[in-house]
């Protein structure tokens, strides 16, 4: 049953959202390359607004986003096409206080083979450290064989109660 409100079904109030935007909108006449060349991995938590929190305009960045903002397979696959076919060269990694990802362990992938009767083919990628799990996602990047550039990946931690970003450092204490 599709999720509703007073206002009715959630989709109906996205697409009449839409229509007042779309009445306001004139086409940019923008390339599809980032102006700023930039693509930003980042969680797809509802409390993370990227564009505001980074100062970003329509057409700077490619975002990419997933459960956790990890690196997985697919979000090299974005990355690959982002700087090989639409020019971007900088990678901005960011994860995020409160993730619902720091509650899940990889048994979730257990009960749900238990329920459904199938093992998903994909990792959890559950983490219990966001720092270290940036410092592991920045890696990932950097390691990638299919990313010509890689000299400047960083990565982050945002505060959802203060919307400031903190820096990971790559190598960490362990490292040091
Ligand atoms: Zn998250």
């Amino acid at each position: 049953m599709p999720s509703s409100s007073p206002e009715g079904p959630v989709t109906d109030r996205l697409i009449a959202a839409n229509r007042r935007y779309a009445a306001e909108f004139t086409d940019p006449g923008m390339d599809a390359r980032p102006v700023l060349k930039v693509a930003v991995v980042a969680c797809m938590d509802a409390r993370l607004d990227l564009h505001a929190a980074l100062g970003l305009e329509l057409g700077d960045c490619h975002t990419i986003r997933n459960a956790g903002g990890v690196v997985t397979d697919d979000v090299i696959r974005s990355l690959t096409i982002s700087q090989r076919a639409l020019g971007t060269r900088s990678v901005v990694l960011i994860h995020h206080t409160g993730c619902g990802l720091l509650n899940l362990t990889e048994d979730f992938r257990h009960e749900l083979e238990l329920e459904v009767g199938q093992r998903p083919s994909w990792a959890v990628e559950s983490f219990k450290d966001a720092d270290q799990d940036v410092r592991q996602s920045m890696e990932r990047v950097r390691t990638s064989p299919f990313l010509p550039h890689t000299d400047d990946v960083r990565g982050f931690v945002f505060d959802v109660t203060t919307g400031l970003l903190r820096e990971i450092d790559p190598v960490g204490d362990a490292g040091r």
